[in-house]
């Protein structure tokens, strides 16, 4: 296993709720560490363009408009293993299918307000630190 950074994003329906820290104390329980931390409101411009892999899915504009009706709160997250393991407290993607004791299990309101994004590959994880964060705002 190596240290690798991924991206996670708290979405509204969850910042809505006020489940931040708890969504937070997951990621520091499983030994992960919170190296850079903002919370913002992202353009539709700016939703369209992190999620451009699903720009021909038929979700995609439901999921632009959902992911900017609400402030949201990204970190860069450190680890052993972080991207799987973080894919593994939050959970499926749809709530329904999460397994017990996940993020979404627990807190998702349904397959599109599920509380949590996690990067999905090392690659991945990189386009998004960079398309939220400067090299200055990380402080490992
Ligand atoms: P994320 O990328 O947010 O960590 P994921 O990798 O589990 O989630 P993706 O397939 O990348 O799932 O989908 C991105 C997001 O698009 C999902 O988290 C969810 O909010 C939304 N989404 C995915 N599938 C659907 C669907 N069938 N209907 C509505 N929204 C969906
Ligand atoms: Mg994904």
């Amino acid at each position: 296993m190596a240290v690798e950074r991924t991206l996670s994003i708290i979405k509204p329906d969850a910042t809505r709720r006020n489940l931040t820290g708890k969504i937070l104390a997951r990621f520091e329980e499983a030994g992960l560490r919170i190296v850079a931390q903002k919370r913002l409101r992202l353009t539709r411009e700016q939703a369209e363009r992190f999620y451009a892999v699903h720009s021909e899915r038929s979700f995609y504009d439901d999921l632009c408009d959902y992911m900017i009706s609400g402030p949201v709160v990204a970190q860069v997250i450190v680890g052993e293993n972080a991207i799987a393991l973080i894919r593994e407290i939050m959970g499926a993607t749809n709530p329904a299918n999460a397994a017990p004791g996940t993020i979404r299990a627990e807190f998702g309101e349904s397959i599109e307000a599920n509380s949590v994004h996690g990067s999905d590959s090392p690659e991945t994880a990189e386009f998004e630190i960079g398309f939220l964060f400067s090299g200055i705002e990380i402080i490992g």
